[in-house]
C-alpha cells in the first residue's frame, strides 16, 4: 500500500514537471514565432482585441501541445519508474534533468536561428554559430558548477504549485477562448429566412478562376489553344474584352466580387482580412433575400475564409478539405478553438497550422493551393444538389494558380514533360516584384506550364444555366512582372475574362466597353431582376448583353494595390490605377507621382509616357480623384 502511494506521488510529480517543461518550452518558442513582425502584421487588419485573441489562441495551443507532450513522455518514463521502484526519486530527478537540458537546448537554438534570420546573415555564418552553440552546451554540461546552474535554471517552473497553476491556467484559457468564440458566433444577426413564396425561375452560376489572365486565353487572342472549352462556350455568350480586376491578388478581389465595392471601401487590403463597413449585406445575402437558394464552393483558403464570416448570406457554404490527411484531422479536432465566429482571423489560424504542420513534415507550404479543378467542380455540384431550383451558386476554382500542376493529359502539350516537372515551385523566380530582361526566357518556359495548367482548368463542365465566367485577378509573364500580387497594376495582372451566357442565348457577342470587377455584383443582381443597392460602387453590365457594343473607347476600370496600409488608417501607401480603353494611368500614393502607359505598353511595369502626354496624365489623375475623393483627402 505504502509503496503504491509513493509510486503514485512520484508519478504525479514527474507528470507535472514534464508538462511544465513542455508548456514553458513551447510557449517560449511560440513567443519567438509571434515576435518577428507577426503581431505587427495583424495590427494592419485586426482590432487590438482581435490581436490579443490571436496571440492567446497560439499561446494556448502551444501550452496544450506542451501538456500532450508531457503526458506522452510520462508514458515513456512509466516502465522505468516501476522497474526502479527502490530509487524512484532518482528516476524522477534524472528524467527531469534530461527534460530541462532538452528544452534549454532546443529553445536557445531556436532563439539563435531566429536572431540570425532577423540579422539576415548567410548560411555559413548560421552553421558556424549553431556549432558553437552546441559546443558551448556540451562544455557547460561537463563543468559541474555550470551544469548545476543550467539544471536549476527552470526550477521556478517545476515546483508542484507553479506546475499546477500553469496547467489550470491553460485549461481555463481554452474554456475562455471557446466561450468567446461561441458567444460571438451566435450574436451575429444571421441571414433572415427569405419571405418569398415563389422561388425565382432562373439560376445564376458564377465561376471564377484564380489567377486567370485574359492574356493567356485563346478566346482573347492568345497564340496557343489554351481554352478550347471556354472558346466553345463563348460561341453563344457575350464576351467582355476590356474587363479588369480591382486588385492583383485574391482576397481584396474576392471582397469586391462579394460586395461590388472597391478595396478602399471594403477595407480589405491584405491577403487576410474581413469586409469592413457599417452594413453587412453582400451579393449572396441580397440574392437570398430575393428568394434565391444561395451556395458557394471556394477552393482557395483565403477566398473561403474571407467569405465564410457568420453573416455571409450563403445557405450552403461547405469548407473544402484544403489538405486531406492528418492536417485536416488536426484542423477538425481543434475546431472549438477556431470556430467560425468572426472574431480574429480564421484564415491566419489555418495558414499557421498548415505551415507549422507542413514545416514539421517537410512538405511544401502551399499544398492547399493544389485543389484539382475537377474536384472544385465536383464540390460545387454537391452544393447544387442541396439547393432548390432558383439558385445562385458561386464556384471559385483555385486553378490555374501557382504552382502550375497540369493534369497528366495536359503535360507535354506546350512544354516538354521533363522540363515541366523540373520546375520545382521554389525556383529562382520567387515572388519578385519584377524580373530582369535576361530572365525572360525562363519566364517564357513557365508561361507554357501555366498554359498547360489552364487547359486543365478549362475542362470543367458548365451546366446549362445562366453562367458568368471570370477570375479574381490575372497573371503576368511579360514586361518584367512574373505572376501576380504586383503593385504596378500592369495589364496582364488585372486583365481578366468576363463571359456571360444568358439563358437561351444563341449567338456570340463582343463588348469592348471598359469595366472592372465592381460591375460583377450589380450585373448578377440585374440578371436576377433585382436593383442594385446604393452602396455598391459598380454599374450593371446587363444592358450590354442585349446590344452589340461599338463603344470601345468608353468606360473606365479602376484598380488598387493597398497592401501596405493599415485598414484602420488613412490610405497613404500603394497604387491606384485607371484604364480608359486607350491608356492606363497609375498613381503612386507614396510619391504622389503617376505613370502613363498607352494600352499596348501597359504590360511593362516601368513604361511611362506622361512627359509626352501630360494632358492625358492630368485627365486620368483627375478621374482617379473624382472616383475616390477620399483619396485626395487621405493622401494629404
Ligand atoms: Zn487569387
Amino acid at each position: 500500500m505504502h509503496s503504491n502511494s509513493v509510486f503514485r506521488s512520484s508519478l504525479v510529480s514527474l507528470w507535472f514537471r514534464l508538462v511544465s517543461l513542455g508548456i514553458v518550452g513551447l510557449v517560449f518558442a511560440e513567443g519567438l514565432v509571434l515576435a518577428p513582425g507577426k503581431v505587427q502584421g495583424w495590427t494592419f487588419y485586426l482590432t487590438t482585441w482581435e490581436v490579443i485573441f490571436e496571440v492567446m489562441v497560439r499561446v494556448v495551443c502551444a501550452a496544450l501541445v506542451g501538456i500532450i507532450l508531457g503526458t506522452v513522455f510520462i508514458a515513456v518514463a512509466l516502465p522505468f519508474l516501476r522497474y526502479f521502484s527502490a530509487s524512484q526519486d532518482r528516476v524522477v530527478q534524472w528524467t527531469t534533468n534530461t527534460g530541462v537540458v532538452l528544452v534549454l537546448f532546443a529553445d536557445s537554438r531556436f532563439a539563435l536561428t531566429t536572431l540570425i534570420k532577423w540579422s539576415q546573415h548567410g548560411s555559413r555564418f548560421m552553421t558556424a554559430l549553431l556549432m558553437l552553440h552546441f559546443l558551448a552546451f556540451v562544455v557547460a554540461l561537463c563543468i559541474a558548477r555550470a551544469r548545476r546552474e543550467l539544471l536549476a535554471s527552470l526550477d521556478g517552473f517545476l515546483g508542484a504549485k507553479a506546475a499546477r497553476a500553469m496547467v489550470v491556467a491553460t485549461l481555463a484559457a481554452v474554456i475562455a477562448l471557446e466561450v468567446t468564440e461561441f458567444a460571438f458566433a451566435h450574436t451575429g444577426g444571421g441571414v433572415k429566412a427569405a419571405q418569398i413564396s415563389q422561388r425565382p425561375k432562373s439560376n445564376v452560376l458564377l465561376i471564377s478562376f484564380d489567377a486567370l489572365s485574359a492574356e493567356e486565353m485563346s478566346m482573347y487572342g492568345y497564340k496557343l489553344p489554351t481554352t478550347p472549352n471556354l472558346d466553345a462556350f463563348a460561341r453563344n455568350s457575350t464576351v467582355f474584352t476590356n474587363f479588369y480586376s480591382v486588385e492583383t491578388f485574391t482576397t481584396p478581389s474576392i471582397a469586391t466580387m462579394l460586395t461590388g465595392r472597391y478595396p478602399s471601401e471594403t477595407r480589405v487590403f491584405q491577403l487576410q482580412g474581413t469586409v469592413q463597413g457599417e452594413r453587412t449585406q453582400t451579393l449572396p445575402s441580397l440574392m437570398h433575400d430575393a428568394g434565391y437558394g444561395t451556395g458557394a464552393f471556394l477552393t482557395n483558403p483565403f477566398a473561403h475564409y474571407l467569405v465564410s464570416n457568420p453573416d455571409n448570406g450563403f445557405d450552403i457554404l461547405p469548407e473544402p478539405a484544403f489538405q486531406s490527411g492528418a492536417l485536416q484531422h488536426l484542423w477538425d479536432w481543434t475546431r472549438p478553438l477556431h470556430q467560425n465566429s468572426g472574431v480574429g482571423s480564421r484564415v491566419a489560424e489555418y495558414i499557421d497550422l498548415e505551415s507549422d504542420w507542413n514545416g514539421f513534415r517537410n512538405l511544401p507550404g502551399n499544398l492547399s493551393m493544389r485543389f484539382r479543378p475537377d474536384a472544385s467542380f465536383e464540390g460545387a455540384r454537391k452544393v447544387v444538389d442541396q439547393l432548390p431550383d432558383g439558385f445562385f451558386l458561386w464556384v471559385h476554382v483555385i486553378t490555374p494558380h501557382h504552382p502550375y500542376l497540369p493534369d497528366p493529359e495536359d503535360r507535354g502539350r506546350f512544354l516538354s514533360e521533363a522540363e515541366g516537372r523540373k520546375f520545382a515551385e521554389n525556383s529562382e523566380l520567387q515572388w519578385v516584384p519584377h524580373y530582369n530582361p535576361d530572365q525572360q526566357a525562363q519566364v517564357d518556359r513557365r508561361r507554357l506550364l501555366y498554359d498547360e495548367f489552364l487547359l486543365s482548368a478549362d475542362r470543367g463542365k458548365l451546366s446549362n444555366t445562366s453562367v458568368i465566367v471570370s477570375a479574381d485577378h490575372g497573371e503576368s509573364f511579360e514586361g518584367g512582372i512574373f505572376r501576380h500580387e504586383s503593385p504596378y497594376l500592369t495589364r496582364p495582372t488585372i486583365h481578366i475574362p468576363l463571359i456571360i451566357r444568358t439563358p437561351g442565348q444563341q449567338q456570340a457577342r463582343t463588348v469592348a466597353f471598359t469595366a472592372d470587377q465592381t460591375a460583377l455584383a450589380p450585373t448578377i443582381l440585374d440578371l436576377a431582376g433585382q436593383s442594385k443597392p446604393g452602396w455598391m460602387d459598380g454599374q450593371s453590365l446587363a444592358p450590354w448583353l442585349s446590344r452589340e457594343s461599338t463603344d470601345a473607347g468608353k468606360g473606365m476600370a479602376f484598380a488598387q494595390f493597398l497592401e501596405k496600409n493599415s485598414i484602420f488608417k488613412p490610405l497613404t501607401h500603394g497604387t491606384v490605377g485607371v484604364i480608359d480603353g486607350q491608356y492606363q494611368f497609375v498613381l503612386d500614393l507614396d510619391t504622389k507621382k503617376g505613370t502613363l502607359r498607352p494600352l499596348n505598353e501597359s504590360q511593362i511595369w516601368n513604361a511611362d509616357r506622361s512627359a509626352e502626354n501630360p494632358a492625358k496624365a492630368q485627365e486620368l489623375l483627375k478621374a482617379i480623384y473624382t472616383r475616390f475623393p477620399k483619396l485626395r483627402h487621405e493622401a494629404k
